[in-house]
């Protein structure tokens, strides 16, 4: 049975890079019938940020990324945050000290960054390892005595990792292949804090061992750490997971890895969700209030790293449930690209219904306190969808569905409304008046028998009375227009117009 976890760290908003990796996760899971598991790694209680953990759970709900087990439903391998299972990891790393996998170290941080200085200034850099751990204030350096007394004396201590000298650790990764790491490189890393908790790193294991996760899918940043992580299974005698290391998500450039800046500068979320800042009282913008559909951000971020084998590029979650695999995951970073995410974003709203682009528009409609039938809404829906992209975009698309022009685009003016033009529209009224209000009498009173018949410019004349009716020279077929707006809306239009552009 398939098992993998998504674990995030409560630190603030989830990046879009942390959401692919959990949307990974659930393809994967859902795929081969597994389950998926949302854990809280909180152990590290100084970048703990209140609300973000609501955040996590907040953003997969409106994406509709799914959990199976995990903090906010329980399950049988809870609990499932990691200040909640506390008590649990001291036993571990009393495994560990007795089978030498482990040592006390009590250098103090002041030691530590003396030692760093010490370092610097022969421009190298510090790391406590397998050859310099001698040299240290831990167990392996001082005499029995010495180490008893101080633990006795309750002095304060950190656990740390004992890697094995020059031995090569393979990591068996699914993406990358075989990468292999010699232990020289290694930082003897801290597994127990002096307050009383794990680290992430003894944590992970311990939970990803009892919550018999098969399959640790995770981004690239993790990579240095699994050399670590291997030996951890090895050190306790239990079989490993099978790892992926996902590419980073890169910058529009790819330079670099995405970050909230890229997006602040460029324009785009980095974060599913609006997020606020508790600490700075910033806001961060989200995909969700910049109108973005929750389908849409899924099938991008699918794309960013992985594909079907074949440049098929729109699928619902169910589709990518099903075409979903880790071979097609890439070894190379994924660029981040806007146009790409706003494409996504036009052929996913294209798909909704008239009647709910119609909701969306009429809440807009109501907003600037116009009443307008159902239907009425519905048909400018269905015939202005096309033109949109985000929800924001509706009314100003529309709006003169619904009120006249108040102003007119000069530029337009200036270029359509030639002189004599005001003779022209009074001609507009008459056949308006005159002329049976349909369609084909329309054309043939107004384009035939008015402009062609009297050799004037169709162009000239259409688009100043499209600048009277609309304000601009832009927006659906000129007649059908008309026809919605009814006779009598659109007569006075051209009126205002007449007696506006005209002065
Ligand atoms: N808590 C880690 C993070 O915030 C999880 C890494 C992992 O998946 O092992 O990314």
């Amino acid at each position: 049975m398939v098992r993998v976890r998504f674990a995030p760290s409560p630190t603030g908003p989830l990046h879009i890079g942390g959401v692919r990796t959990a949307l990974y996760n659930y393809l994967f899971a859902r795929q081969q019938g597994g389950k998926m598991i949302l854990r809280i790694e909180d152990t590290d209680q100084t970048r703990f940020v209140p609300g973000a953990e609501q955040y996590i759970i907040e953003a997969f709900q409106w994406l509709g990324i799914e959990f199976d087990e995990g903090v906010h439903i329980g399950g049988p391998y809870g609990p499932y945050r990691q200040s909640d299972r506390k008590a649990l990891y001291r036993q571990y790393a009393d495994q560990l000290l007795a089978g030498g996998w482990a040592y006390y170290a009590f250098d103090t941080p002041e030691a530590l960054d003396a030692k760093r200085k010490e370092y610097e200034a022969e421009k190298k850099t510090f790391q406590y390892d397998c050859t310099t751990r001698l040299g240290m204030c831990n167990s392996l350096a001082l005499p029995a005595d010495e180490v008893q007394r101080r633990l006795d004396s309750g002095d304060p201590y950190v656990l740390r990792f004992r890697f094995p000298e020059n031995t090569d650790i393979t990591v068996h990764d699914l993406i990358r292949g075989d990468v292999t790491m010699n232990s020289r490189l290694l930082d003897d890393k801290v597994l127990f804090k002096s307050d009383g908790m794990p680290t992430y790193h003894l944590a992970n294991i311990v939970d990803d061992h009892l919550m018999e996760i098969t399959h640790v899918i995770r981004g690239e940043e993790w990579l240095p750490s699994a050399p670590l992580h291997i030996m951890l299974y090895e050190a306790f005698g239990w079989q490993a997971p099978q790892f992926a290391h996902l590419p980073l998500l890169l910058k529009p450039d790819g330079n670099g890895k995405l970050s909230k800046r890229d997006g602040d500068r460029l324009g785009f979320p980095v974060f599913p969700l609006e997020w606020h800042d508790p600490k700075s009282g910033e806001t961060s913008n989200g995909y969700r209030e910049q109108g973005y559909l929750p389908q849409a951000v899924v099938n991008m971020l699918a794309l960013l790293g992985w594909n079907p084998g074949n440049d098929q590029e729109l699928m619902t979650m169910d589709e990518l449930i099903r075409l979903f695999s880790i071979e097609h995951i890439s070894k190379n970073g994924a660029k981040f690209n806007l146009d790409k995410a706003r494409w996504f974003q036009h052929e996913y709203f294209q798909q909704l219904s008239d009647d709910t682009v119609a909701d969306m528009l009429d809440t807009q409609v109501k907003s600037h306190g116009i009443e307008a039938p159902h239907e009425y809404v519905v048909k400018v829906a269905s015939m202005m969808k096309e033109r949109i992209t985000f929800p924001g975009e509706l009314w100003d698309t529309c709006s003169y569905f619904f009120q006249a022009p108040t102003e007119y685009n000069e530029k337009d003016v200036a270029k359509r409304w030639q002189p004599g033009m005001e003779g022209h529209m009074a001609k507009v009224i008459e056949i308006l008046e005159t002329v049976p209000f349909e369609y084909d009498a329309l054309h043939q009173a107004l384009l035939e028998d008015y402009i062609k018949a009297n050799q004037l410019n169709t162009g000239a004349i259409m688009n100043s009375l499209r600048l009277a009716v609309v304000g601009r020279t832009v927006g659906p077929d000129m007649l059908t227009l008309v026809l919605m707006l009814g006779k009598d809306e659109v007569i006075r239009r051209i009126q205002r117009a007449i007696e506006t552009i005209g002065n």
